[in-house]
């Protein structure tokens, strides 16, 4: 038995798994800041990260822990109707519960780390951070005949009010509030197997803001609601 303690928490934009892209990189306006824990929040440890622009980031599925094995799982991009064994995906269901991701460094303030394009859940526990080596991480021959190419994207397009509100809070929250929306929803978080009527209501939070998005089409999303979640 090995045991793994944290070395720090993620403080991410995605505050739900629903509208969170498939992988890393896919929405450069998701972002987030690692707050390390002792001992490793001095600058000892950090010591060069300034010379590397994107890192690895090792961490655990928190919310997706089962305590039964799963040998085949059913990925979103196969519509969720086909499966596959569990190393032939990145599902999140995998022995040991272990993410990675790449993302980009952005700054270091404080010792804490501010990462963009990332992929992970507000709360994830970080176990490891390794620097991304381009010359050895790139393989420009690999193949993936299963994800061959990134997910098809969608329109995203907003009611004015939405827009306005959108801005508003862009403002109040000084990040790239639009920006990090239209990312994300073009990724069409929905399961690919759902067919929804225009009268269909989704929602998420990213932040505190609550968003709220229809499909006048399928393949279209036009956000409709874009507000405050006030906490209790
Ligand atoms: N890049 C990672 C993650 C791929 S799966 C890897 O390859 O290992 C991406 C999904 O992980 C996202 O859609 C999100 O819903 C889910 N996710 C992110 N953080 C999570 C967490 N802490 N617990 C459970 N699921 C999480």
């Amino acid at each position: 038995m090995y045991q793994l303690e944290p070395i720090g928490y993620i403080h991410s934009c995605f505050k739900e798994k629903f509208t969170i892209p498939r992988q890393p990189l896919l929405a450069p306006a998701a972002t987030g800041v690692i707050e390390l824990l002792a001992p490793y929040n001095q600058s000892e440890a950090l010591a060069g990260l300034e010379q590397i622009s994107h890192l690895w980031l090792l961490f655990i599925f928190h919310q997706t822990m089962q305590d039964k094995p799963r040998l085949k799982v059913r990925p979103p991009r196969l519509g969720g109707n086909k499966s596959l064994g569990v190393f032939a995906t990145r599902s999140t269901f995998r022995p040991n519960n272990i993410g990675q991701s790449v993302v980009k460094l952005e700054k270091i303030v404080d010792n804490q780390l501010f990462i963009s394009g990332i992929d992970l859940l507000d709360g994830t526990p970080i176990i490891d951070i390794k620097p991304y080596v381009p010359y050895a991480d790139i393989v420009t021959e690999a193949t993936n005949n299963i994800a061959p190419k990134p997910p098809k994207t969608i329109q995203v397009i907003w009611t004015t009010q939405a827009l306005k509100q959108a801005k508003q809070h862009e403002e109040r929250l000084q990040k790239p509030l639009q920006t990090l929306i239209e990312q994300c929803l073009s990724q069409d978080p929905k399961p690919a197997y759902q067919q929804p009527e225009p009268t269909r209501e989704y929602g998420t939070l990213f932040w505190d803001v609550n968003v709220k998005w229809h499909y006048p089409d399928l393949n279209t999303i036009e956000v409709l609601v874009v507000s405050h979640q006030l906490t209790n």
